[in-house]
């Protein structure tokens, strides 16, 4: 009897560790321990008080509209590579006090299901970066880097409610990870898709081997979209490029003060494309 109370005593000691164990790991996976805000209330409603990382969020799925496009007009859309990360909350804070729309190339990073839903419910348009980011797997053949591509839409469908049709190569297209002919075949089995793939004409050059303060990235904007009328800027969203945040209102304010206005890209708007 003794041995019997304890073994169950032992059994359910047990049982509670592994519950704090399995809890903490999830702690831990929670889109880098943010802690995301979101409301229980009915459909549309705003990001706002209760914590609740996982549970559904109702949202109302618009399809984006392609914007008027105007050769004369000075235009920039700033795009944000590689995320959702820890800095994503604070860039679409920045963004919103600054009234400003921009374009968010994400990859799959686990436990951000709300992150991915707020960056679509505040507006900005979301596009494909493919699944893992692997340049390894996803250049390897046609098929690898479509399979992982429709993996991160099968993904965004179940989030967002759509699979984007805008989409960024890891590296750009043409990337030297990628060998030309595979380039010209993915880009080739994109348009077939009806998808369209953006690089960049302006960068802050956050993605430099070297890591540039929030001085240099302001001074790298400037350089580098000078005398264009129109700027896709490439910037990266990531845990470790906290100087792209700090960097981020003085260089909407830049391009404000320029005549610039902002947009997201959209299919059938403005494009770069490096690779044809
Ligand atoms: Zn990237």
């Amino acid at each position: 009897m003794i041995n019997f109370r304890l073994a169950t005593t032992l059994l359910v000691l047990l049982f509670i560790i592994l519950i704090g164990f399995s809890y903490k790991t999830l702690e831990e996976k929670l889109c880098n321990n943010l802690v995301l805000y979101v409301s229980n209330e009915p459909l549309n409603s705003k990001v706002t008080s209760i914590r609740s990382f996982n549970q559904a969020v109702n949202i109302n799925i618009t399809p984006r509209k392609t914007p008027v496009y105007n050769e004369s007009l000075k235009v920039v859309y700033l795009t944000f590579d590689d995320g959702p990360s820890q800095n994503t909350l604070t860039i679409l804070d920045i963004l919103k006090e600054k009234n400003v729309k921009g374009t968010f190339f994400v990859n799959y990073h686990p436990n951000c299901d709300a992150i991915y839903k707020k960056i679509h419910e505040d507006g900005h348009a979301i596009g494909n970066h493919t699944y893992s980011h692997d340049f390894s797997r996803i250049y390897q053949s046609e098929s690898a880097f479509f399979e992982d591509y429709d993996k991160l839409n099968s993904y965004l469908q179940s989030i967002i409610g759509f699979a984007p049709d805008i989409m960024r190569f890891p590296g750009g297209s043409n990337t030297g990870y990628g060998k030309n002919d595979i380039m010209k075949s993915l880009t080739k089995e994109l348009k077939t898709r009806g998808i369209e793939y953006f690089d960049w004409n302006s960068l802050n050059g956050d993605a430099e081997g070297q890591a540039l303060n929030r001085n240099q990235l302001i001074e790298k904007v400037k350089h580098t979209s000078l005398n264009k009328n129109k700027l896709i800027v490439l910037m990266h969203d990531s845990n470790t490029k906290q100087s792209t945040v700090d960097s981020l209102p003085e260089i909407i304010d830049y391009f404000s003060s320029q005549g610039y206005i902002f947009s997201p890209l959209a299919k059938g708007g403005f494009s770069i494309q490096y690779t044809k």
